[in-house]
């Protein structure tokens, strides 16, 4: 039930009612007034590893028909760009498994998108980091849970470690203002915390800590659920035991209290309107971040949507609620995708329900 005060019926398409002011200024306003700037695009389902938190070992990828083109992408963001959208990540699935992502770069930024970003598991990134960078990337996130290579080869099951730190070493390089995301594990890298947490001391770049997220790869687990997220997680890999937050501060020693959510200093101020909360360990050049995605409210700050590799338009990383766009990016007019978009801020639901399908990979949602 849409509150009375969006009742006027504005340009966002047919059904679609939103207030004068966001129908005269055409922003992504919600129903919570949460202004939506930033969208995660998917470019791909397919990945070359197979983190056991990410993802099955043996994957059924999408249809590559319903894989939008890079064309059909750029319309969408197109008209993302006109309601506001100033950000973009490009992420999987691993994107960088997709042959022409430079040339997307490129355009998204000939489109006005003002930051661009990607997130990816680092096994490809060396190579094209260069291209990357004079394609327009800003900024880059790579993935690294831990530094041991035996370790790092079970967790992807079967990724090279020294290729990863070759693609950090190349972000740094090139002034990527790289973040390495650490999913948190009990039992697989908790002793490994603080060595992670350190390299943040004479490297301006910034280690996130991750809640694992409930996601396909891992059997229906209801102790996942609200009820009682510090359960383990009963995956394929039995090996996958969620760490909260407040843990990994403590394993760090970070208390609760320092924690800041903007850090001024050195670096250029980061967007914080996303899920982590940064501080900095005494004297570091780079910061730290956590992102208590299992049990702190983070909806409420929430300006992202995101764009799955097969043309959903999603609203909230842990929910099932998304709205085609696909037919509309290959058939349809810029109005029916400001049409989806509309709609999608109509479902954006006030905290993500976690309502997930099991069998959906993040990957296949663009994490
Ligand atoms: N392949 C790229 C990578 O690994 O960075 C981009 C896609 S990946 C889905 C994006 C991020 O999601 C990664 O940092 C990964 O660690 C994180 N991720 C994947 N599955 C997760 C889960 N179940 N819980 C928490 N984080 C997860
Ligand atoms: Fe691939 Fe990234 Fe998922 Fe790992 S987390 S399986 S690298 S998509």
């Amino acid at each position: 039930m849409i509150p009375d005060k969006w009742t006027q019926r504005s340009s966002f398409g047919p059904g679609i009612r939103y207030n004068g002011l966001m129908a005269s200024t055409c922003q992504l306003v919600d129903t919570q007034h949460r202004r939506i700037t930033y969208l995660r695009v998917s470019v791909t389902d397919r990945c070359n590893l197979r983190c056991v938190y990410c993802m099955p070992e043996k994957v059924e990828w999408k249809p590559r028909a319903e894989i939008l083109s890079y064309e059909e992408i750029l319309r969408i963001v197109s008209v993302a760009r006109e309601l506001g959208v100033r950000k973009v990540r490009v992420t999987g699935g691993e994107p960088l498994v997709r042959h022409g992502v430079p040339e997307l770069l490129r355009r998204l930024m000939a489109l006005g998108i003002e930051e661009r970003c990607l997130t990816t598991n680092g096994i490809r990134f060396a190579e094209q980091a260069e291209d990357l960078r004079a394609a327009g990337l800003q900024r880059v996130n790579i993935s690294l849970d831990t530094l041991d290579p035996d370790k790092f080869r079970r967790i992807t099951r079967g990724g090279e470690l020294s290729r990863v730190l070759e693609s950090l070493d190349k972000a740094l390089e090139l002034g990527l203002q790289p973040r390495i995301n650490v999913v948190a594990m009990r039992g697989f890298n908790e002793d490994e915390l603080p060595a992670l947490a350190r390299l943040s001391l004479d490297r301006p770049l910034t280690v996130r800590f991750i809640e694992v997220m409930p996601f396909g790869g891992q059997s229906p687990d209801p102790r996942l659920r609200r009820e009682a997220p510090d359960k383990p997680i009963d995956c394929e890999a039995r090996e996958v035991d969620p760490l909260s937050m407040d843990e990994v501060r403590a394993i760090v020693g970070i208390s609760p209290a320092v924690t800041l959510r903007q850090v001024e200093g050195e670096l250029p101020v980061l967007n914080t309107l996303g899920p982590a909360e940064y501080t900095q360990l005494p004297g570091a050049m780079g910061r730290l971040g956590f992102i208590a995605s299992m049990h702190e409210h983070i909806c409420e700050r929430c300006n992202r949507v995101r764009l799955t590799a097969d043309g959903w338009l999603k609203p909230c990383l842990l929910g099932s609620e998304r709205v085609l766009v696909r037919d509309a990016a290959r058939s349809g007019t810029d109005d029916d995708i400001r049409a989806a978009f509309g709609e999608l801020m109509r479902i954006k639901p006030v905290r993500g329900t976690r309502d997930v399908g099991w069998e959906e990979a993040m990957a296949g949602i663009g994490g």
